[in-house]
């Protein structure tokens, strides 16, 4: 009858891996087991199982077997709760084993031995109809079954489903993109900062940080693209933040910081670093380049009356106040934003976009005008002296060919162009018989000659829409190797804008007649050009000129330029 041939002892050791499957924590002799260590013919009646149990006092319960077939398992509580029940007695008494179980079956359940410890006790918890199974029967091998009892199996686990709890709590507050705190986890921690901050009287603010036109980015790269430029803004709030700073996905594409002992203007300064941050991310995702911006709210507990709520949701109009009013900006909470209804906000939000527009129409007007003023000016110092007719125009298209080939930015090509034309503007405060004297000056009309840089300085600095196009009128004659003036600067000291120009106004000058000398030919101009690379020029803008020439990007100025004697002696020609 018996069957069981192993002697298991009974261990505890927790916890248990809970992946761990039952057969090999009984092998390990790490789980706490009962062994059903007998079979029982089906036939017999429950009482006289029952007279079985007391005989062997030991046995905690019995395997069912009818003709070598499995049935099922019969505890010794329940055979003697079966028994001990005054209904249960007559029914269960006279009947037999098998009825007994046909009757009973659906209370136990059978697992399989490789069934790891943790769905065993999934499985023992099932409830059908209200019934815990009790106990769990682990069929070992093919004959061999042993009784898991419930309790040791939950004992066993507690360690485990602990974790398992703490697990679950993780995912329930924890965004899996970002990894930041979601909506739950960000209220969990948010609360106590509330209190403490009311508490002691501390300053406390809050972001509120929506990604400006995100569906168009998700539309125009997908989904996988959009997933990733979220998680560049997370880290990137991350890096902002301190590490005291709450933070959030506070939903779809929205982030939220709750920034403790923080007051609304440090909030300020926080956020619009925040948003320079972001607006200079280039997010790469494969062969895609995005960059996005962000409209964010900002929020004082003071103005909240300590409430977390009411900071969110002022912080949350704030954010759509920043969006109205053309996004990719920092909105501050004031009362007027919150009286606001949404069709104010966007009627605002028109409002500002006609100004903007407005404003941008009229700037385009003034500079316009200025523009205008300024060729007037370049034209009456072309007046002045004959000889320089159609310079002005020449050099300020060969310097901004030269700046481009150089690698300026296109958006300073304006400046670049009206110091060009004004490069000369200095020299109307040189008096006629110097600036147009035939032959060389002597030592003191060069003394005066020198000036005109700094007459240009004194000329032009106070008007502020030229302050980005001084460095040519003031620095067109300094030199590369420090020999040039007002100041002698060297090398890169010299401002760009002005290296180009000092080259090109060299060139035009040497292509053109003068009063004193006729033009030089072309290839003695380039010689000499190449000669002066590190001295009067940049060698690297000379080379680049250089090279321009050669692919004929540049031609001569004067199409008559006569062969003729020339000085080699340079200060004439400046
Ligand atoms: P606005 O500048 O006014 O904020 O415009 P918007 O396009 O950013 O805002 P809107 O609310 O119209 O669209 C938000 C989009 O964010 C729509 C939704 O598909 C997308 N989104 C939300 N959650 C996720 C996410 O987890 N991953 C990706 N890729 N997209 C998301
Ligand atoms: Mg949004
Ligand atoms: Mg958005």
């Amino acid at each position: 009858m018996i069957i069981n041939t192993q002697d298991y002892t009974k261990q505890t050791v927790f916890p248990l891996p809970i992946e761990l499957p039952i057969k090999q924590a009984i092998d390990m002799k790490v789980m706490d087991l009962t062994l059903i260590d007998c079979s029982v013919d089906a036939h017999l009646t429950v009482r006289e199982v029952a007279k079985i149990f007391e005989v062997h006092q030991e046995w905690p319960g019995v395997i069912l077997k009818s003709d070598l077939l499995f049935l099922g398992m019969l505890s010794r509580n329940r055979c003697f709760e079966v028994l001990g029940k005054p209904y249960g007695l007559e029914v269960y008494s006279r009947k037999s084993i098998l009825e007994f179980y046909d009757a009973m079956k659906h209370k136990f359940v059978v697992i399989d031995g490789h069934t790891s410890i943790q769905d065993a006790v999934k499985t023992a918890l099932t409830r059908e109809k209200n019934i815990i199974f009790d106990p769990v029967v682990v069929q070992v091998n093919e004959d061999c079954f042993c009784l898991v009892n419930i309790h040791d199996l939950l004992l066993a686990q507690c360690d485990v489903l602990e974790n398992l709890y703490e697990e679950v709590h993780q995912l329930s507050i924890i965004d899996p993109l970002t990894q930041l705190n979601n909506r739950r986890g960000f209220f969990e921690c948010a609360q106590p900062e509330v209190i403490q901050s009311q508490n002691n009287q501390n300053d406390l603010s809050a972001l509120m940080i929506d990604i400006d036109n995100f569906k168009k980015v998700n539309d125009q790269n997908g989904h996988f693209v959009g997933d990733q430029v979220l998680c560049a803004v997370a880290d990137e709030i991350q890096k902002t933040l301190r590490q005291t700073d709450l933070i959030g996905r506070y939903g779809g594409e929205e982030f939220i910081g709750l920034l403790p002992s923080t007051s609304i203007e440090a909030a300020q300064t926080i956020a619009e670093r925040l948003l320079k941050a972001v607006e200079n991310r280039i997010i790469k995702v494969n062969e895609t380049e995005v960059s996005v911006t962000t409209s964010i709210g900002i929020c004082h507990i003071a103005d909240a009356n300590g409430s977390l709520d009411l900071l969110l949701s002022q912080a949350d109009q704030a954010m759509y106040w920043a969006k109205a009013t053309g996004k990719n900006r920092v909105s501050r909470w004031t009362p007027e934003v919150s009286n606001s209804t949404a069709m104010d906000v966007i009627k605002h939000g028109l409002k500002i976009k006609s100004i903007q527009k407005n404003n941008t129409k009229k700037t385009e007007q003034i500079t316009k005008i200025y523009d205008e003023t300024i060729e007037g000016w370049s034209k009456a110092i072309e007046m002045r002296d004959k000889e320089m007719e159609g310079h002005s125009k020449r050099v300020v298209e060969l310097t901004l060919e030269l700046a481009r080939k150089c690698g300026v930015n296109e958006r300073d090509m304006d400046d670049i162009r009206r110091g060009a034309l004004l490069h000369d503007i200095g020299k109307i405060a040189i008096p006629d018989p110097i600036l147009f004297k035939p032959g060389k000056l002597n030592e003191e009309e060069w003394q005066i000659m020198r000036k005109h840089p700094v007459y240009a300085l004194e000329f032009l600095s106070p008007i502020s829409f030229l302050k980005k196009s001084i460095d040519i009128p003031f620095c067109h004659h300094e030199h590369w190797d420090g020999s040039g003036y007002p100041r002698g600067l060297k090398g890169e000291e010299i401002p760009l804008a002005a290296r180009i120009f000092t080259l090109i106004d060299v060139w035009d000058a040497l292509c053109s007649d003068r009063c004193y000398r006729s033009a030089w030919p072309i290839n003695e101009v380039q010689e000499y050009i190449i000669s002066q690379s590190g001295k009067m020029f940049d060698p690297r803008i000379t080379n680049i000129f250089i090279q321009m020439i050669e692919e004929k990007l540049i031609i001569e100025p004067n199409n008559n330029a006569r062969i003729i004697e020339h000085s080699t002696q340079l200060s004439p020609l400046l």
